[in-house]
């Protein structure tokens, strides 16, 4: 999902607490992007400073004109289910299916830990 002809690019995962209504927590996460230095104006899986997407929200199935709740390339693309596995082996998807099993039928197609001994304060100052 998405072109392959982009620059290596760093992906990770987060599990967050929030009391924002899903809407709300999006637009945090474009404001949080826009402060970031992204622009929108290259176009759909462009290269970017920063993409924060909304992956999960526990079992809620959300399906807004402008929010889509999994995110619907969840179960596709590697460098969200290999970071995912990290923080959540057991999770089980809304759908029933088991991260682990979803994560059987996707190589990591290139996809490698930074190992936390890069000097990251070297590498993004
Ligand atoms: P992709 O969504 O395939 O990862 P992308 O992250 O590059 O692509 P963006 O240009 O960042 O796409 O976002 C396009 C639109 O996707 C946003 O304006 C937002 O309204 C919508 N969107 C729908 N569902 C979600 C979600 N779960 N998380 C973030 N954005 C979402
Ligand atoms: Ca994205
Ligand atoms: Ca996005």
């Amino acid at each position: 999902m998405g072109p392959q002809d982009q620059p290596d690019y760093v992906n990770a995962v987060a599990e967050i607490a929030s009391s924002l209504a899903p809407m709300a927590l999006l637009s945090r996460l474009q404001k949080i992007e826009h402060l970031r230095g992204r622009n929108r104006d290259g176009g759909r899986w462009t290269a970017r400073t920063l993409d924060l997407d909304i992956l999960l929200i526990g079992n809620e199935i959300i399906q807004m004109p402008d929010l889509l709740v999994p995110h619907p390339g969840i179960k596709e693309r590697e460098f969200v289910l290999y970071p995912l596995h990290e923080i959540a082996p057991d999770l089980q998807f809304p759908c029933g299916n088991s991260l682990k099993s979803v994560l059987k039928k996707v190589s990591r197609n290139g996809l490698f830990v930074i190992e936390k001994e890069i000097k990251w304060g070297k590498e993004l100052k």
